[in-house]
Protein backbone atom coordinates (compact mmCIF):
# COMPACT_ATOMS: atom_id res chain seq x y z
CA UNK A 1 0.00 0.00 0.00
CA UNK A 2 1.13 3.68 -1.10
CA UNK A 3 1.64 6.47 1.48
CA UNK A 4 1.34 9.23 -0.42
CA UNK A 5 -0.62 10.24 -3.77
CA UNK A 6 -4.01 9.12 -2.90
CA UNK A 7 -7.06 11.48 -4.36
CA UNK A 8 -8.72 11.19 -1.28
CA UNK A 9 -8.26 9.48 2.08
CA UNK A 10 -11.54 8.41 3.43
CA UNK A 11 -11.32 8.65 7.55
CA UNK A 12 -13.96 5.92 8.35
CA UNK A 13 -15.56 3.28 6.20
CA UNK A 14 -19.76 3.49 7.54
CA UNK A 15 -22.33 4.70 4.71
CA UNK A 16 -20.99 8.07 4.24
CA UNK A 17 -17.55 6.93 3.94
CA UNK A 18 -17.98 4.03 1.56
CA UNK A 19 -20.28 6.13 -0.91
CA UNK A 20 -17.19 8.92 -0.86
CA UNK A 21 -15.18 5.47 -2.38
CA UNK A 22 -17.43 4.43 -4.73
CA UNK A 23 -18.28 7.97 -6.18
CA UNK A 24 -14.27 8.52 -6.07
CA UNK A 25 -13.41 5.28 -7.82
CA UNK A 26 -16.15 5.68 -10.57
CA UNK A 27 -14.65 9.40 -11.13
CA UNK A 28 -11.43 8.06 -11.33
CA UNK A 29 -9.59 9.21 -8.18
CA UNK A 30 -7.54 7.00 -6.03
CA UNK A 31 -8.66 6.64 -2.95
CA UNK A 32 -8.18 4.81 0.39
CA UNK A 33 -10.95 3.82 3.38
CA UNK A 34 -9.44 3.89 6.54
CA UNK A 35 -11.53 1.83 9.01
CA UNK A 36 -11.06 0.76 12.52
CA UNK A 37 -13.07 -2.07 12.26
CA UNK A 38 -12.57 -5.28 11.44
CA UNK A 39 -15.11 -4.86 8.44
CA UNK A 40 -16.60 -1.41 7.30
CA UNK A 41 -19.38 -0.11 9.13
CA UNK A 42 -18.34 -2.42 12.04
CA UNK A 43 -21.87 -1.26 14.67
CA UNK A 44 -25.15 -1.61 12.81
CA UNK A 45 -27.27 1.81 12.37
CA UNK A 46 -29.98 2.50 10.50
CA UNK A 47 -31.46 0.06 8.27
CA UNK A 48 -34.47 1.94 6.15
CA UNK A 49 -34.31 3.88 3.34
CA UNK A 50 -36.59 6.13 1.32
CA UNK A 51 -36.35 5.78 -2.45
CA UNK A 52 -34.29 8.47 -3.54
CA UNK A 53 -33.02 8.46 -6.99
CA UNK A 54 -29.20 9.39 -6.00
CA UNK A 55 -29.97 5.97 -3.80
CA UNK A 56 -30.30 3.89 -7.06
CA UNK A 57 -27.37 5.76 -8.94
CA UNK A 58 -25.16 4.91 -6.35
CA UNK A 59 -26.27 1.09 -5.21
CA UNK A 60 -27.66 -0.13 -8.80
CA UNK A 61 -30.69 0.28 -9.94
CA UNK A 62 -33.69 -1.29 -7.25
CA UNK A 63 -31.15 -2.87 -5.20
CA UNK A 64 -32.95 -1.34 -2.40
CA UNK A 65 -36.53 -2.47 -3.42
CA UNK A 66 -35.07 -5.74 -4.20
CA UNK A 67 -32.89 -6.07 -0.95
CA UNK A 68 -35.68 -5.03 1.09
CA UNK A 69 -37.72 -6.88 3.96
CA UNK A 70 -40.45 -4.63 4.39
CA UNK A 71 -41.52 -1.54 2.57
CA UNK A 72 -44.28 0.41 4.01
CA UNK A 73 -45.76 3.96 3.10
CA UNK A 74 -47.74 4.03 6.70
CA UNK A 75 -47.12 4.74 9.95
CA UNK A 76 -49.45 4.60 12.78
CA UNK A 77 -48.85 7.14 15.80
CA UNK A 78 -49.41 6.49 19.49
CA UNK A 79 -50.87 9.27 21.50
CA UNK A 80 -49.51 8.67 25.42
CA UNK A 81 -50.78 5.78 27.46
CA UNK A 82 -52.23 4.73 23.81
CA UNK A 83 -55.63 6.55 24.15
CA UNK A 84 -55.43 7.23 20.31
CA UNK A 85 -53.93 6.51 17.04
CA UNK A 86 -53.63 7.61 13.73
CA UNK A 87 -52.76 5.99 10.64
CA UNK A 88 -50.17 8.91 8.55
CA UNK A 89 -49.85 7.89 5.12
CA UNK A 90 -46.18 9.43 4.21
CA UNK A 91 -46.83 8.69 0.25
CA UNK A 92 -43.57 6.66 -0.29
CA UNK A 93 -42.30 3.45 0.91
CA UNK A 94 -39.46 3.20 3.70
CA UNK A 95 -37.41 0.21 2.30
CA UNK A 96 -35.73 -2.53 4.97
CA UNK A 97 -32.64 -4.21 4.75
CA UNK A 98 -30.26 -5.47 7.07
CA UNK A 99 -27.76 -3.20 7.61
CA UNK A 100 -24.67 -6.09 6.84
CA UNK A 101 -26.32 -6.49 3.83
CA UNK A 102 -25.77 -2.87 2.57
CA UNK A 103 -22.41 -2.13 3.72
CA UNK A 104 -21.33 -5.82 2.36
CA UNK A 105 -22.63 -4.22 -0.81
CA UNK A 106 -20.95 -0.89 -0.66
CA UNK A 107 -17.69 -2.22 -0.19
CA UNK A 108 -18.14 -4.45 -3.24
CA UNK A 109 -18.74 -1.79 -5.30
CA UNK A 110 -15.93 0.01 -3.90
CA UNK A 111 -13.74 -2.31 -4.01
CA UNK A 112 -14.96 -3.10 -7.89
CA UNK A 113 -14.15 1.11 -8.68
CA UNK A 114 -10.39 0.31 -7.11
CA UNK A 115 -10.77 1.90 -3.88
CA UNK A 116 -8.53 0.56 -1.07
CA UNK A 117 -8.98 -0.79 2.37
CA UNK A 118 -7.17 -0.14 5.52
CA UNK A 119 -8.89 -2.07 8.36
CA UNK A 120 -8.40 -2.31 11.53
CA UNK A 121 -6.75 1.25 11.23
CA UNK A 122 -7.24 3.98 13.58
CA UNK A 123 -7.57 7.71 12.16
CA UNK A 124 -6.21 9.32 15.38
CA UNK A 125 -4.78 13.23 13.82
CA UNK A 126 -4.40 15.47 11.15
CA UNK A 127 -0.89 15.92 9.26
CA UNK A 128 -1.02 19.34 8.44
CA UNK A 129 1.10 22.04 7.48
CA UNK A 130 0.54 26.22 6.60
CA UNK A 131 -3.51 25.63 7.30
CA UNK A 132 -3.92 22.95 4.75
CA UNK A 133 -4.78 19.15 5.43
CA UNK A 134 -2.30 17.27 4.18
CA UNK A 135 -3.38 13.59 5.57
CA UNK A 136 -3.65 11.83 8.25
CA UNK A 137 -2.02 9.31 11.03
CA UNK A 138 -3.83 6.52 12.37
CA UNK A 139 -2.83 3.53 14.41
CA UNK A 140 -2.94 -0.36 13.12
CA UNK A 141 -3.89 -2.89 15.27
CA UNK A 142 -0.76 -4.23 16.44
CA UNK A 143 -0.23 -0.35 17.87
CA UNK A 144 1.88 0.74 15.37
CA UNK A 145 1.69 4.56 14.25
CA UNK A 146 1.82 5.32 10.36
CA UNK A 147 0.81 8.49 8.27
CA UNK A 148 -0.68 8.60 4.73
CA UNK A 149 -0.64 11.68 2.62
CA UNK A 150 -3.14 12.68 -0.19
CA UNK A 151 -4.52 15.83 -1.43
CA UNK A 152 -7.98 15.90 0.08
CA UNK A 153 -9.20 13.95 3.74
CA UNK A 154 -12.94 13.40 3.83
CA UNK A 155 -13.99 12.81 7.36
CA UNK A 156 -16.62 10.25 7.68
CA UNK A 157 -15.88 9.06 11.14
CA UNK A 158 -19.67 9.23 12.52
CA UNK A 159 -20.91 10.01 16.03
CA UNK A 160 -17.31 8.78 17.04
CA UNK A 161 -15.44 11.16 15.40
CA UNK A 162 -12.30 12.54 17.46
CA UNK A 163 -11.06 15.24 14.64
CA UNK A 164 -13.97 17.46 15.02
CA UNK A 165 -13.83 18.96 18.23
CA UNK A 166 -10.45 20.43 18.04
CA UNK A 167 -12.87 22.69 14.83
CA UNK A 168 -15.79 23.54 16.99
CA UNK A 169 -17.69 19.99 16.53
CA UNK A 170 -19.29 19.26 19.71
CA UNK A 171 -20.76 15.93 20.17
CA UNK A 172 -23.76 17.23 23.02
CA UNK A 173 -24.84 19.55 20.58
CA UNK A 174 -25.71 16.89 17.58
CA UNK A 175 -26.18 13.55 18.91
CA UNK A 176 -29.51 12.35 20.76
CA UNK A 177 -29.55 8.93 23.14
CA UNK A 178 -30.81 5.74 21.25
CA UNK A 179 -31.33 2.52 21.97
CA UNK A 180 -31.31 0.04 19.22
CA UNK A 181 -32.74 -3.25 19.36
CA UNK A 182 -33.59 -6.48 17.33
CA UNK A 183 -35.67 -9.62 18.01
CA UNK A 184 -36.76 -12.61 16.44
CA UNK A 185 -40.23 -14.80 16.73
CA UNK A 186 -42.22 -11.96 17.94
CA UNK A 187 -45.63 -13.61 17.90
CA UNK A 188 -47.46 -10.15 17.36
CA UNK A 189 -45.06 -9.51 14.13
CA UNK A 190 -46.71 -10.49 11.12
CA UNK A 191 -46.85 -8.20 8.37
CA UNK A 192 -50.06 -9.24 6.77
CA UNK A 193 -51.78 -8.15 9.78
CA UNK A 194 -49.16 -5.77 10.70
CA UNK A 195 -47.32 -4.17 8.06
CA UNK A 196 -46.68 -0.52 9.53
CA UNK A 197 -44.40 1.18 11.36
CA UNK A 198 -45.44 1.89 15.02
CA UNK A 199 -44.23 5.30 16.75
CA UNK A 200 -45.39 6.25 20.71
CA UNK A 201 -44.66 9.35 21.75
CA UNK A 202 -43.71 10.14 25.44
CA UNK A 203 -43.43 13.71 26.58
CA UNK A 204 -41.45 14.64 29.53
CA UNK A 205 -42.91 13.66 32.93
CA UNK A 206 -45.02 10.97 32.42
CA UNK A 207 -43.37 8.23 33.48
CA UNK A 208 -43.27 7.00 36.97
CA UNK A 209 -40.15 5.56 36.68
CA UNK A 210 -38.21 8.43 34.77
CA UNK A 211 -40.48 11.51 35.65
CA UNK A 212 -36.83 13.50 34.76
CA UNK A 213 -36.62 11.81 30.96
CA UNK A 214 -36.78 14.22 28.28
CA UNK A 215 -39.20 14.01 25.46
CA UNK A 216 -38.69 10.45 23.59
CA UNK A 217 -40.12 8.71 20.93
CA UNK A 218 -40.59 4.34 21.11
CA UNK A 219 -41.18 2.80 17.65
CA UNK A 220 -41.51 -1.03 16.59
CA UNK A 221 -40.67 -1.49 12.65
CA UNK A 222 -41.73 -4.46 11.92
CA UNK A 223 -39.78 -7.10 9.25
CA UNK A 224 -40.45 -10.56 7.74
CA UNK A 225 -40.57 -13.81 9.67
CA UNK A 226 -41.46 -12.70 13.17
CA UNK A 227 -38.63 -10.35 13.48
CA UNK A 228 -38.66 -6.64 14.53
CA UNK A 229 -36.30 -3.40 15.09
CA UNK A 230 -37.93 -1.35 17.52
CA UNK A 231 -35.91 1.30 19.79
CA UNK A 232 -36.79 4.30 21.33
CA UNK A 233 -35.14 8.03 20.24
CA UNK A 234 -34.70 11.03 22.88
CA UNK A 235 -35.56 13.72 21.39
CA UNK A 236 -33.29 16.83 22.12
CA UNK A 237 -33.36 19.14 19.71
CA UNK A 238 -35.71 21.02 20.16
CA UNK A 239 -35.40 21.71 24.32
CA UNK A 240 -32.41 22.93 25.15
CA UNK A 241 -34.22 25.89 27.52
CA UNK A 242 -36.90 23.05 28.93
CA UNK A 243 -36.33 22.78 32.91
CA UNK A 244 -36.18 19.82 34.63
CA UNK A 245 -35.13 17.15 32.10
CA UNK A 246 -31.96 15.12 32.90
CA UNK A 247 -30.05 12.90 29.92
CA UNK A 248 -29.86 9.84 31.37
CA UNK A 249 -27.01 7.38 31.62
CA UNK A 250 -26.71 3.87 30.45
CA UNK A 251 -28.42 2.61 33.63
CA UNK A 252 -31.94 4.66 33.52
CA UNK A 253 -32.15 4.35 29.64
CA UNK A 254 -32.13 0.52 29.58
CA UNK A 255 -34.56 0.91 32.68
CA UNK A 256 -36.94 2.57 31.19
CA UNK A 257 -36.40 0.68 27.93
CA UNK A 258 -37.13 -2.83 30.36
CA UNK A 259 -40.32 -0.58 31.47
CA UNK A 260 -41.64 0.22 28.03
CA UNK A 261 -41.13 -3.54 26.54
CA UNK A 262 -42.84 -4.99 29.73
CA UNK A 263 -45.79 -2.60 30.77
CA UNK A 264 -46.08 0.45 28.32
CA UNK A 265 -49.60 0.39 27.10
CA UNK A 266 -49.80 -0.77 22.89
CA UNK A 267 -45.52 -1.26 22.96
CA UNK A 268 -45.20 -3.81 25.23
CA UNK A 269 -47.68 -6.48 23.43
CA UNK A 270 -45.23 -6.12 20.26
CA UNK A 271 -42.48 -7.66 23.16
CA UNK A 272 -44.27 -10.74 24.84
CA UNK A 273 -42.83 -13.73 23.71
CA UNK A 274 -40.43 -12.15 21.28
CA UNK A 275 -36.40 -13.45 21.42
CA UNK A 276 -34.39 -10.41 21.67
CA UNK A 277 -31.40 -10.87 19.37
CA UNK A 278 -29.55 -7.25 19.88
CA UNK A 279 -29.65 -4.65 21.98
CA UNK A 280 -27.13 -1.37 22.67
CA UNK A 281 -27.72 2.11 23.88
CA UNK A 282 -26.08 4.23 21.06
CA UNK A 283 -26.82 7.89 19.60
CA UNK A 284 -28.50 8.81 17.11
CA UNK A 285 -27.45 12.15 15.19
CA UNK A 286 -30.29 14.47 15.37
CA UNK A 287 -29.75 17.97 15.95
CA UNK A 288 -28.17 20.80 14.62
CA UNK A 289 -25.81 20.68 12.00
CA UNK A 290 -22.50 21.98 12.25
CA UNK A 291 -21.70 24.02 9.55
CA UNK A 292 -17.68 24.61 9.04
CA UNK A 293 -17.55 21.28 7.59
CA UNK A 294 -14.16 23.13 5.75
CA UNK A 295 -12.11 23.65 8.82
CA UNK A 296 -8.38 24.74 7.64
CA UNK A 297 -8.37 28.10 5.49
CA UNK A 298 -6.22 25.76 2.55
CA UNK A 299 -8.99 22.97 2.83
CA UNK A 300 -7.74 19.45 2.17
CA UNK A 301 -10.49 18.23 4.96
CA UNK A 302 -13.64 18.06 4.63
CA UNK A 303 -16.29 16.53 7.22
CA UNK A 304 -19.71 14.68 6.24
CA UNK A 305 -22.41 12.27 7.69
CA UNK A 306 -22.90 12.11 11.09
CA UNK A 307 -19.87 13.85 12.05
CA UNK A 308 -21.92 16.83 11.02
CA UNK A 309 -25.53 15.66 12.44
CA UNK A 310 -29.08 16.50 10.69
CA UNK A 311 -32.05 16.48 11.69
CA UNK A 312 -35.48 15.14 10.01
CA UNK A 313 -39.12 14.88 11.57
CA UNK A 314 -38.17 11.38 11.45
CA UNK A 315 -34.72 10.71 12.32
CA UNK A 316 -34.28 8.47 9.64
CA UNK A 317 -32.63 9.83 7.05
CA UNK A 318 -28.89 9.46 7.97
CA UNK A 319 -28.08 7.30 5.47
CA UNK A 320 -29.20 9.60 2.26
CA UNK A 321 -27.97 12.72 3.96
CA UNK A 322 -24.76 11.31 4.60
CA UNK A 323 -24.29 9.20 1.19
CA UNK A 324 -25.10 12.29 -0.51
CA UNK A 325 -23.07 14.59 1.10
CA UNK A 326 -20.03 12.22 -0.01
CA UNK A 327 -21.07 11.94 -3.10
CA UNK A 328 -21.83 16.21 -3.46
CA UNK A 329 -18.00 16.74 -2.47
CA UNK A 330 -15.74 14.25 -4.17
CA UNK A 331 -18.07 15.47 -7.80
CA UNK A 332 -17.53 19.24 -6.86
CA UNK A 333 -13.47 18.63 -6.09
CA UNK A 334 -13.18 16.16 -9.26
CA UNK A 335 -14.65 19.06 -11.46
CA UNK A 336 -12.03 21.35 -9.86
CA UNK A 337 -9.23 18.83 -9.32
CA UNK A 338 -9.59 15.54 -11.87
CA UNK A 339 -7.97 12.14 -10.91
CA UNK A 340 -4.00 13.23 -9.58
CA UNK A 341 -5.21 17.24 -9.67
CA UNK A 342 -5.33 19.71 -6.61
CA UNK A 343 -8.38 21.43 -6.17
CA UNK A 344 -6.75 22.93 -3.02
CA UNK A 345 -4.26 24.68 -5.48
CA UNK A 346 -6.28 28.08 -5.23
CA UNK A 347 -8.46 29.91 -3.39
CA UNK A 348 -11.68 27.96 -4.32
CA UNK A 349 -13.41 27.09 -0.74
CA UNK A 350 -15.93 30.51 -0.89
CA UNK A 351 -17.29 29.05 -4.12
CA UNK A 352 -17.38 25.52 -2.80
CA UNK A 353 -19.47 26.36 0.08
CA UNK A 354 -21.40 28.73 -1.80
CA UNK A 355 -22.27 25.36 -3.62
CA UNK A 356 -22.84 23.52 -0.50
CA UNK A 357 -25.52 25.97 0.94
CA UNK A 358 -27.45 25.74 -2.68
CA UNK A 359 -27.63 22.23 -3.31
CA UNK A 360 -31.39 20.99 -2.76
CA UNK A 361 -30.06 18.50 0.32
CA UNK A 362 -28.36 20.71 2.34
CA UNK A 363 -31.52 23.13 2.04
CA UNK A 364 -33.63 20.62 2.32
CA UNK A 365 -31.93 18.98 5.80
CA UNK A 366 -31.79 23.10 7.16
CA UNK A 367 -35.68 23.42 6.42
CA UNK A 368 -36.15 20.42 7.93
CA UNK A 369 -34.99 21.48 10.86
CA UNK A 370 -36.13 24.22 11.29
CA UNK A 371 -40.06 22.27 11.27
CA UNK A 372 -39.08 19.58 13.43
CA UNK A 373 -38.09 22.20 16.53
CA UNK A 374 -41.06 24.09 15.79
CA UNK A 375 -43.31 20.76 15.76
CA UNK A 376 -41.43 18.94 18.64
CA UNK A 377 -41.27 22.36 20.89
CA UNK A 378 -45.22 22.75 20.19
CA UNK A 379 -46.06 19.20 21.21
CA UNK A 380 -43.16 18.46 23.68
CA UNK A 381 -42.76 21.59 25.31
CA UNK A 382 -46.22 24.67 25.08
CA UNK A 383 -48.32 20.86 24.86
CA UNK A 384 -45.99 19.04 27.03
CA UNK A 385 -48.37 16.90 29.37
CA UNK A 386 -49.53 13.44 28.43
CA UNK A 387 -53.09 14.91 29.40
CA UNK A 388 -52.43 17.94 26.61
CA UNK A 389 -51.19 15.86 23.84
CA UNK A 390 -54.09 13.69 24.61
CA UNK A 391 -56.65 16.04 24.04
CA UNK A 392 -55.01 18.09 21.20
CA UNK A 393 -54.27 14.73 19.39
CA UNK A 394 -56.56 14.94 16.57
CA UNK A 395 -54.94 18.76 15.35
CA UNK A 396 -51.59 17.24 15.53
CA UNK A 397 -52.19 14.26 13.76
CA UNK A 398 -53.72 16.46 10.72
CA UNK A 399 -51.21 18.59 10.64
CA UNK A 400 -48.06 15.46 10.39
CA UNK A 401 -50.53 14.17 7.43
CA UNK A 402 -50.83 17.47 5.67
CA UNK A 403 -46.88 17.76 6.28
CA UNK A 404 -46.41 14.42 5.23
C1 LIG B 1 -30.64 3.27 16.08
C2 LIG B 1 -30.46 4.03 14.81
C3 LIG B 1 -31.43 3.96 13.83
C4 LIG B 1 -31.26 4.68 12.65
N1 LIG B 1 -32.21 4.56 11.68
C5 LIG B 1 -32.02 5.13 10.48
C6 LIG B 1 -32.90 4.86 9.38
O1 LIG B 1 -33.83 4.08 9.50
N2 LIG B 1 -32.63 5.47 8.20
C7 LIG B 1 -31.59 6.33 8.04
O2 LIG B 1 -31.41 6.88 6.95
N3 LIG B 1 -30.72 6.58 9.05
C8 LIG B 1 -30.90 5.99 10.25
N4 LIG B 1 -30.01 6.20 11.26
C9 LIG B 1 -28.88 7.09 11.01
C10 LIG B 1 -27.82 6.42 10.13
O3 LIG B 1 -27.49 5.15 10.61
C11 LIG B 1 -26.59 7.29 10.14
O4 LIG B 1 -26.96 8.59 9.72
C12 LIG B 1 -25.48 6.73 9.22
O5 LIG B 1 -25.05 5.47 9.68
C13 LIG B 1 -24.31 7.71 9.19
O6 LIG B 1 -23.29 7.19 8.41
P1 LIG B 1 -21.78 7.69 8.62
O7 LIG B 1 -20.99 6.94 7.64
O8 LIG B 1 -21.77 9.17 8.62
O9 LIG B 1 -21.40 7.25 10.11
P2 LIG B 1 -21.30 5.80 10.77
O10 LIG B 1 -22.39 4.92 10.26
O11 LIG B 1 -21.23 6.02 12.24
O12 LIG B 1 -19.91 5.23 10.25
C14 LIG B 1 -18.69 5.74 10.74
C15 LIG B 1 -17.58 4.75 10.45
O13 LIG B 1 -16.33 5.31 10.87
C16 LIG B 1 -15.60 4.35 11.61
N5 LIG B 1 -14.72 5.07 12.53
C17 LIG B 1 -15.07 5.79 13.61
N6 LIG B 1 -13.98 6.34 14.19
C18 LIG B 1 -12.92 5.96 13.45
C19 LIG B 1 -11.53 6.20 13.54
N7 LIG B 1 -10.99 6.94 14.52
N8 LIG B 1 -10.72 5.66 12.60
C20 LIG B 1 -11.24 4.90 11.59
N9 LIG B 1 -12.54 4.62 11.48
C21 LIG B 1 -13.38 5.15 12.38
C22 LIG B 1 -16.69 3.51 12.29
O14 LIG B 1 -16.21 2.24 12.69
C23 LIG B 1 -17.73 3.43 11.19
O15 LIG B 1 -17.47 2.38 10.29
C24 LIG B 1 -30.12 5.49 12.46
C25 LIG B 1 -29.16 5.56 13.45
C26 LIG B 1 -29.31 4.83 14.61
C27 LIG B 1 -28.24 4.90 15.67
Amino acid sequence: MEKTGWDFIIAGGGPAGLAAAITAGRRGAKCIVVEKGKTPGPEPRGESIAPYPFMDELLGKEWLKNNSSNDPSFRRFHSPLDKKNTLINVHKPYYFFHWEKLITHMTRLATETGAEFLLESEVTGLIEKENRCLGVQYKASDNSTHELLGTTVLGCMGHNDTLGSRFGIEREDIDCPTIKYFSRNAPKINLETHPNLQFYMIPSGMLEIAPDLPPAVAYVFPLVNGEMEAGLMLRLGPLKDLKGIKIPDEEKMMAVWDFLTTSYPGFSDFFHGAETTYKKLTVISNRKLFERVIPHQSGGLIFMGDTIGFSEANGSSGLYFGMAQAAFWVDKLMERGGPGGNPWSEPVIPALMREYHRWDVYKYIKKSYRDIVLAEKFMFKILGSNKKLNRWWKPIMALLQMSS
